[in-house]
Protein backbone atom coordinates (compact mmCIF):
# COMPACT_ATOMS: atom_id res chain seq x y z
CA UNK A 1 0.00 0.00 0.00
CA UNK A 2 1.76 3.23 -0.97
CA UNK A 3 0.56 5.37 1.52
CA UNK A 4 0.75 3.03 4.53
CA UNK A 5 3.95 4.11 7.10
CA UNK A 6 4.56 0.33 7.97
CA UNK A 7 4.98 -0.87 4.09
CA UNK A 8 7.38 1.91 3.73
CA UNK A 9 9.01 0.41 6.79
CA UNK A 10 8.84 -2.93 5.08
CA UNK A 11 10.53 -1.33 1.98
CA UNK A 12 12.96 0.06 3.81
CA UNK A 13 11.72 3.92 2.79
CA UNK A 14 11.36 4.82 6.23
CA UNK A 15 14.11 3.80 8.95
CA UNK A 16 13.10 1.59 11.64
CA UNK A 17 14.84 -0.24 14.56
CA UNK A 18 14.81 -3.63 13.24
CA UNK A 19 14.82 -6.37 16.15
CA UNK A 20 13.54 -9.47 14.01
CA UNK A 21 12.47 -10.56 10.35
CA UNK A 22 11.99 -13.33 8.45
CA UNK A 23 10.25 -14.12 4.97
CA UNK A 24 6.51 -12.99 6.25
CA UNK A 25 7.04 -10.84 9.68
CA UNK A 26 8.93 -7.80 10.53
CA UNK A 27 9.78 -6.61 14.15
CA UNK A 28 10.76 -3.13 15.31
CA UNK A 29 10.61 -0.61 18.26
CA UNK A 30 7.92 1.37 18.64
CA UNK A 31 8.85 5.02 17.98
CA UNK A 32 6.60 6.46 21.43
CA UNK A 33 6.98 3.80 23.51
CA UNK A 34 4.73 2.99 26.03
CA UNK A 35 7.33 1.48 28.21
CA UNK A 36 11.23 0.51 27.83
CA UNK A 37 11.62 -1.76 24.82
CA UNK A 38 7.75 -1.51 23.25
CA UNK A 39 8.14 -3.74 19.87
CA UNK A 40 5.47 -3.81 17.05
CA UNK A 41 5.35 -7.17 15.00
CA UNK A 42 3.77 -7.01 11.29
CA UNK A 43 3.05 -8.98 8.77
CA UNK A 44 5.04 -7.73 5.54
CA UNK A 45 1.74 -8.37 3.99
CA UNK A 46 -0.43 -5.63 3.96
CA UNK A 47 -3.57 -6.05 5.73
CA UNK A 48 -5.84 -3.45 7.71
CA UNK A 49 -7.00 -5.65 10.35
CA UNK A 50 -6.58 -9.37 11.34
CA UNK A 51 -9.91 -10.46 10.23
CA UNK A 52 -9.02 -9.29 6.33
CA UNK A 53 -5.17 -11.77 7.33
CA UNK A 54 -6.04 -15.50 5.74
CA UNK A 55 -5.02 -18.45 8.45
CA UNK A 56 -1.37 -19.13 6.86
CA UNK A 57 -0.65 -15.63 6.92
CA UNK A 58 -2.14 -15.09 10.80
CA UNK A 59 -0.18 -18.58 11.21
CA UNK A 60 3.19 -17.04 10.03
CA UNK A 61 2.66 -14.26 12.25
CA UNK A 62 1.55 -15.98 15.39
CA UNK A 63 4.92 -18.26 15.67
CA UNK A 64 6.98 -15.21 15.08
CA UNK A 65 5.25 -13.70 17.41
CA UNK A 66 5.87 -16.58 20.69
CA UNK A 67 9.73 -16.26 19.29
CA UNK A 68 10.25 -12.17 19.06
CA UNK A 69 7.68 -11.71 22.37
CA UNK A 70 9.91 -14.78 24.39
CA UNK A 71 13.48 -12.65 23.10
CA UNK A 72 11.91 -9.36 24.03
CA UNK A 73 11.12 -10.75 27.14
CA UNK A 74 14.20 -12.08 27.91
CA UNK A 75 16.51 -9.22 26.61
CA UNK A 76 14.73 -6.73 28.87
CA UNK A 77 15.07 -9.35 31.28
CA UNK A 78 11.00 -8.34 32.05
CA UNK A 79 9.06 -9.44 35.20
CA UNK A 80 5.76 -9.84 32.18
CA UNK A 81 4.26 -8.73 29.23
CA UNK A 82 1.21 -7.54 27.25
CA UNK A 83 0.87 -8.67 23.66
CA UNK A 84 -2.32 -6.14 22.54
CA UNK A 85 -3.27 -5.81 19.07
CA UNK A 86 -5.79 -2.79 17.89
CA UNK A 87 -8.24 -3.21 15.01
CA UNK A 88 -10.45 -0.47 14.03
CA UNK A 89 -10.15 3.33 15.13
CA UNK A 90 -12.64 2.73 18.47
CA UNK A 91 -10.61 0.20 19.77
CA UNK A 92 -7.20 2.40 19.31
CA UNK A 93 -6.29 1.64 15.28
CA UNK A 94 -4.21 4.94 14.21
CA UNK A 95 -1.91 2.51 11.73
CA UNK A 96 -4.41 0.53 9.48
CA UNK A 97 -1.89 -2.38 8.88
CA UNK A 98 -1.94 -5.13 11.31
CA UNK A 99 0.74 -4.76 14.09
CA UNK A 100 1.01 -6.68 17.69
CA UNK A 101 2.34 -4.40 20.79
CA UNK A 102 4.93 -6.08 22.55
CA UNK A 103 5.27 -4.38 26.07
CA UNK A 104 7.55 -5.66 28.00
CA UNK A 105 6.65 -5.29 31.73
CA UNK A 106 8.61 -4.37 34.87
CA UNK A 107 7.25 -3.18 38.34
CA UNK A 108 6.73 0.51 38.41
CA UNK A 109 6.82 1.32 34.23
CA UNK A 110 4.22 3.18 34.64
CA UNK A 111 1.62 1.47 32.19
CA UNK A 112 -1.75 1.11 32.82
CA UNK A 113 -3.15 -1.77 30.90
CA UNK A 114 -7.46 -1.09 31.43
CA UNK A 115 -8.15 -3.89 33.98
CA UNK A 116 -7.32 -4.76 37.34
CA UNK A 117 -3.40 -5.94 37.34
CA UNK A 118 -1.18 -6.49 40.34
P1 LIG B 1 -2.07 1.54 17.13
O1 LIG B 1 -2.61 2.70 17.92
O2 LIG B 1 -2.44 1.65 15.66
O3 LIG B 1 -2.41 0.21 17.71
O4 LIG B 1 -0.49 1.65 17.24
C1 LIG B 1 0.30 2.28 16.29
C2 LIG B 1 1.70 2.36 16.87
O5 LIG B 1 2.60 2.66 15.84
C3 LIG B 1 1.85 3.44 17.94
O6 LIG B 1 2.31 2.85 19.15
C4 LIG B 1 2.88 4.39 17.34
O7 LIG B 1 3.76 4.94 18.29
C5 LIG B 1 3.59 3.52 16.33
N1 LIG B 1 4.13 4.23 15.18
C6 LIG B 1 3.47 5.15 14.42
N2 LIG B 1 4.27 5.59 13.41
C7 LIG B 1 5.44 4.93 13.55
C8 LIG B 1 6.67 4.96 12.80
O8 LIG B 1 6.82 5.67 11.81
N3 LIG B 1 7.67 4.15 13.24
C9 LIG B 1 7.53 3.34 14.33
N4 LIG B 1 8.59 2.60 14.68
N5 LIG B 1 6.39 3.28 15.05
C10 LIG B 1 5.36 4.07 14.67
ZN1 LIG C 1 0.72 -1.49 5.06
Amino acid sequence: MADCIFCMIVDGKIPCAKVYEDEYSLAFLDINPLVWGHTLLIPKRHFVTIFDMPPEAVAACGGALQKVAQAVFKGMNAEGMNILQNNYAIAGQQIDHVHFHLLPRRAGDGFKVPWPAK
